[in-house]
């Protein structure tokens, strides 16, 4: 089988997040890192082929810092990487942005066929988890989604899918996609001399005019929303604590839950 597997370059969960002048998130090489469920796409993917024999490619679209998610996904065992990047493809919404990774599968099957593109299950900034549905929708291929298990049967790709108590059993003719939900598997951890191999991988960069797409149906121009505003969050207050040192401290207490209307009919 050969596996197009999407990973996305995202901010790590746990960094100070923040979004730039135009709304747009801000990424730097210190906090960013491979989205974590794409690394169960990634496992999911090179499971596949280690059953089945071929290849895995990792695709990216993003800016150059997004190269290292690409680099990771080659630590993992991808046998490929291709990054989709230019100026062209910057700001694309989520239509945009499935319209160029769906034309890299394209791309990449006028190669060699492309059996299956897996992803994860969302990306932990956007938050769409719509990216597969509308790149299964662009190349017109059967969609498998919030798959816990993934197999083959001949030809055909067998999936498990767990739903509030339900367990339903699915089988799609292939070319597909599917989305592997976080618990699908354990994400191997890359050896230290994978990880410096995949240090100084080939990575193929591809932009718009490589995937034979106009500039104008791509990023900013090709997109059909905008960010209109963006605004940090006001910090939180914090806690207020209440000491009884003085013994006043119930009446305090009760005082803070009134004024917040945290408490009913005491006033
Ligand atoms: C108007 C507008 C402008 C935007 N401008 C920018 C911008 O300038 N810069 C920016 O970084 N974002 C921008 N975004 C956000 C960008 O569109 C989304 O980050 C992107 O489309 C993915 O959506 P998501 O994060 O919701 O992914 P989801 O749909 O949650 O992702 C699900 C899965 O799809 C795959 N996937 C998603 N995105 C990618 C990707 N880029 N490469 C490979 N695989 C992927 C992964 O496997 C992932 O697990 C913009 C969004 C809007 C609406």
């Amino acid at each position: 089988m050969r596996v197009a597997v999407l990973v996305k370059h995202v901010p790590e969960l746990l960094s100070d997040r923040g979004l730039d002048d135009a709304g747009r998130t801000l990424r730097t090489a210190d906090d960013s890192t491979l989205n974590e469920v794409d690394e169960n796409a990634v496992e999911a993917a090179l499971q596949l082929v280690a059953d089945t024999g071929g290849e895995v490619v990792a695709v990216t679209l993003g800016p150059a810092i997004a190269v290292d998610a690409l680099r990771r996904a080659l630590a993992m065992g991808a046998h490929r990487a291709v990054h989709l990047s230019g100026p062209e493809l910057a700001g694309g919404d989520v239509v945009a942005t499935a319209r160029v990774l769906a034309a890299a599968v394209r791309h990449l099957a006028a190669e060699a066929p492309v059996d299956v593109v897996l992803t994860g299950l969302a990306a932990l900034d956007g938050l769409g988890s719509v990216v597969p549905s509308l790149v299964a929708a662009d190349l017109g291929w059967p969609q498998l989604t919030v798959v816990e298990e993934l197999g083959v049967d001949g030809d055909v790709l067998v999936a498990r899918r767990e739903l509030d108590g339900v367990t339903e059993r699915w089988r799609a003719t292939t070319p597909a996609v599917v989305s592997v939900i976080d618990t699908a598997n354990e994400p191997r951890l890359p050896r230290m001399k994978d990880l410096m191999a995949a240090r100084s991988a080939e990575v193929t960069t591809l932009g718009a005019e490589d995937l034979g797409l106009a500039p104008d149906a791509v990023g900013a121009a090709g997109s059909r929303t905008r960010v209109v505003r963006a605004e940090r969050r006001p910090p939180h207050p914090g806690p207020e604590i209440v000491t009884d040192d003085d013994g006043e401290g119930g009446r305090r207490l009760a005082e803070f839950l009134v004024s917040r209307d945290l408490v009913g009919g005491t006033r």
